[in-house]
């Protein structure tokens, strides 16, 4: 796989990159070292998702190597040359470029609109020559293999029995999740959801703590974005978003997911209910009035418009 050098950083390509990607792929990089927020555009069919998890994930590399290196030669200058400045150890050890800023290892949240849209993102990040932990997030409703949660008619109703079992310890594919050895071996392979009810059934273990259990040592976490813009989604699923680099693909849907999001269905039956009680209301007022010794007029047509 051709090496590029972009920006001091060595980035895997899959083929020799044309120069749009080049170019795409330099933004990227700089957005990453400034620290800045980036929105970049490119043509349908340029190769936008290898082009940003090849980026994303050389510079994440090439950080690491830059914060080890700079850590030995702390150590090194603090205990053999006590006199010695850090900058006279060179650009490797002291950085000299802006990935300076960084004092950890940024996880890597990418956020797509939909499940099937991040099994492809997967299915890319397979092609590449980069093999980083993965976790992907879904729900319960995706990842659960116990036969009576899973038969559960509502969303609601498999959460609140999910909930119960786990309380009660009663669920052994939860019961599973905990055992190391497992945890280990399903680290290491990149698993898309399919994947993790595969593995799920095959060991017995629930995919989704097991997905949950992931996120900890995850170097790259795949979500929906409603699990990432909605906030309560964002603190049940545990999404920390403090030192993450945060992508979000094909990210003009980002808006209307918002509004979905933030909406809610208004039926023409919703309105004629309303209507009625409106009406009901309005008889009852009128009732009263007129015992009172009132005369109040309304009409059903006055209430309605
Ligand atoms: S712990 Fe996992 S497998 Fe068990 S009921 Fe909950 S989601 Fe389903």
């Amino acid at each position: 796989m051709p090496k590029i050098a972009l920006n001091g950083v060595t980035v895997d390509f899959p083929f020799q990159p044309y120069p749009c990607q080049e170019e795409y792929m330099s933004k990227v990089l700089e957005c990453l070292q400034k620290k800045v927020n980036g929105l970049l555009e490119s043509p349908t069919g340029t190769g936008k998702t290898l082009c940003l998890l090849c980026t994303t994930l050389a510079w994440r590399e090439h950080l690491r190597d830059t914060i080890s290196a700079r850590k030995i030669a702390e150590r090194a200058q603090g205990e053999l040359f006590p006199d010695r400045t850090l900058s006279s150890w060179g650009l490797a050890a002291s950085d000299g470029d802006t990935t300076a800023c960084y004092m950890d290892i940024p996880k890597i949240i990418y956020a797509s609109r939909t499940h099937s849209q991040l099994t492809q993102v997967i299915s890319e990040l397979r092609n590449t020559s980069y093999r980083p932990r993965v976790c992907v997030l879904g729900s319960r409703e995706q990842l659960c293999i116990h036969p009576e949660v899973k038969k559960q008619e509502s969303n609601h109703m498999q959460i609140h029995l999910c909930r119960k079992k786990v309380a009660s310890r009663s669920c052994r594919f939860y019961n599973n999740v905990e055992e190391k050895s497992l945890q280990q071996e399903l680290a290491t392979p990149i698993l898309d959801i399919e994947d993790l009810v595969r593995s799920g059934n095959k060991h017995g273990l629930c995919p989704y703590y097991l997905s949950r259990n992931l996120k900890q040592q995850a170097d790259i976490i795949f979500m929906p974005y409603n699990y990432l813009l909605d906030a309560k989604s964002r603190r049940a699923h545990g999404i920390d978003l403090k030192g993450t680099v945060v992508i979000f693909d094909e990210a003009h849907n980002v808006e209307k997911m918002c509004e979905e999001t933030a909406s809610f269905d208004l039926t023409p039956h919703d309105l004629a209910s309303g209507l009625d009680v409106i009406d009901q209301v309005l008889e009852e007022q009128t009732k009263a009035a007129q015992q009172d010794g009132l005369h109040v007029e309304f009409s059903a047509d006055s209430a309605n418009s």
